[in-house]
């Protein structure tokens, strides 16, 4: 009797694995990697290794006539480049082209240079005791 109820236990047991194991990766989604298609290719930047002068488009600029280099490539002032840091032949450190700080630079000079058309803000008044 007890052989029997083991027996059961044991087949039932195996028709509820059997059973899960059978389902489980029905229910899982099929991997499809749909951030990677949604990831946009980040727009790549080009910027002047002489001035603030950056663009989304390889070329020259128009202000140096200098040939716009990939953002983060490395350049000597002698027109060596390299996408990794390095040195110069003059021994100094490579300059990297960095199109941020560019546009950072070159948005800060063009408020500089701009007259502000706001009126400087009236200093705070003092309170007179
Ligand atoms: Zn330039």
């Amino acid at each position: 009797m007890k052989n029997l109820i083991l027996v059961i236990a044991a087949i039932c047991f195996a028709a509820i694995v059997s059973a899960q194991s059978s389902t489980t990766p029905a229910a899982k989604p099929a991997a499809t990697p749909a951030t990677a298609s949604a990831k946009a290719t980040p727009a790549s930047w080009y910027g002047c290794p002489k001035c603030d002068f950056t663009s989304q488009k390889e070329g020259k600029c128009p202000h140096c006539q200098a040939a716009l280099l990939k953002d983060h490539t490395y350049f000597c002032t002698d027109g060596t480049t390299s996408d990794k840091a390095g040195k110069c032949k003059d021994g100094k450190d490579m300059a990297m082209v960095d199109c941020k700080a560019k546009m950072m630079s070159a948005r800060a000079k063009q408020k500089a240079a701009t007259p502000a058309t706001a009126p400087a803000p009236a200093p705070a008044p003092t309170p007179t005791k």
